[in-house]
């Protein structure tokens, strides 16, 4: 069945462009992308467009302009504020990037990435280890999430401490502007000092200034080491002067500083009942150090906690002694 709003021959110049495959106009099929992640919105589309190659997004971007239908750029419909769906219920049609998701290329000497919009984000994460490198974008939607939306939100995660939002960690975009001309900002320079800056324009800009169809991401070496903590502290305060302290005694070596109130974990176990604190407190602190091998990381972590426990900003600490249990930490920040 399609939607009542959509013309005939509107859906024949769509098809025309992306294919048949290329196009959903009818109710179930478009149900998923009209659905954010959380279920608490859901919004309406005159079609759901779903192009496979750059030109054909410049070519919907021509025709919708001329028909005025909006357009609303969907990544992997994760960004929780209904972005990416129209919950006006106006004119406008969804584009998913869904289809246009290669890797492009990855340039290991240097650090350079460079990934189709619709690109997963644990895919370009996987991609870069493969390559020995990391890429350290991280947040719980990282499997459905997708470089572009990562883009166009401008997305923070849980390693922003040390490498930056995603606008510290892009390069270089490419994007189709409303005329549906394709601009080209890859550059492949971290030192350029060439003018504006206007990849920072789109970036965080939800859409509103075109479709990013390609990022440029900066990779970093892989940490051969990681530290991980799990603690237990008197208040909020103690965490903030714990905080200052890592960043002292720790330098940049600190990649993760997550606090977690113990109402957190009540909430936590409505998700998964299984849900246990490492330690009781009435605040709670997850920290991660990483390094490569010839940094002694331990000595670092446990020289920085003695130091906290004697001037008395921690009451309680849980070293992981494994990779599984330093994911059993972060399982709990997740939930
Ligand atoms: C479990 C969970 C954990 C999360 N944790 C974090 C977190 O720690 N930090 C954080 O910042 N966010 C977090 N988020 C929110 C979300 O994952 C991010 O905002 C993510 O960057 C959205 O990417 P997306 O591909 O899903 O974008 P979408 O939700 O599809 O779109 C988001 C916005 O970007 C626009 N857009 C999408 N793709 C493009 C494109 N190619 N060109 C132009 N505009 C586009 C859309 O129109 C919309 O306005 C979390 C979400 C979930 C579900």
């Amino acid at each position: 069945m399609t939607v009542p709003g959509i013309a005939s021959p509107v859906l024949d110049a769509l098809q025309n462009i992306v294919g048949a495959r290329g196009v959903i106009a009818d109710t179930s099929g478009m149900a998923g992308y009209l659905r954010d992640w959380s279920g608490d919105y859901r919004g309406t589309a005159l079609a759901v467009l779903r192009p496979g190659t750059v030109t054909e997004v410049q070519a919907l971007v021509r025709l919708c302009g001329s028909l005025g239908l909006g357009i609303i750029p969907q990544g992997g419909n994760t960004g929780l504020v209904a972005g990416a769906i129209d919950i006006n219920a106006g004119s406008a049609v969804i584009v998913s990037l869904e289809r246009l998701n290669a890797i492009r290329l990855v340039d290991a000497e240097n650090f350079i990435l460079q990934a189709d919009a619709g690109c997963v984000l644990q895919t370009i994460k996987d991609a870069s280890e493969q390559a020995d490198c990391l890429f350290p974008l991280a947040l719980g939607a990282q499997g459905s999430c997708r470089i572009g939306g990562n883009a166009a939100t401008n997305a923070g995660g849980v390693n922003v401490l040390r490498y930056g939002m995603a606008r510290d960690l892009i390069l270089g975009l490419e994007v189709v502007l409303a005329d549906g001309e394709l601009w080209d900002g890859f550059c492949g320079l971290r030192k350029n000092n060439t003018g504006y800056d206007l990849k920072q324009l789109f970036i965080g800009a939800e859409g509103t200034l075109g479709i990013i169809t390609g990022v440029e991401v900066k990779l970093f070496p892989k940490p051969a080491r990681v530290e991980t903590a799990y603690l237990g502290l008197a208040s909020f305060e103690a965490a903030v002067a714990l905080f200052g302290q890592a960043r002292r005694d720790c330098s940049d070596l600190v990649s993760a500083f997550e606090i977690i109130g113990d109402e957190c974990i009540e909430l936590a176990r409505l998700i998964d009942p299984e849900t246990v604190a490492p330690v009781a407190a009435p605040v709670q602190v997850l920290i991660e150090l990483s390094s490569s091998a010839l940094v002694d990381l331990n000595a670092v972590l446990v020289g920085f906690l003695a130091g906290a426990m004697e001037k008395g900003l921690v009451s309680d600490a849980v070293l992981a002694t494994s990779g599984a249990q330093a994911k059993g930490f972060w399982a709990i920040r997740e939930g």
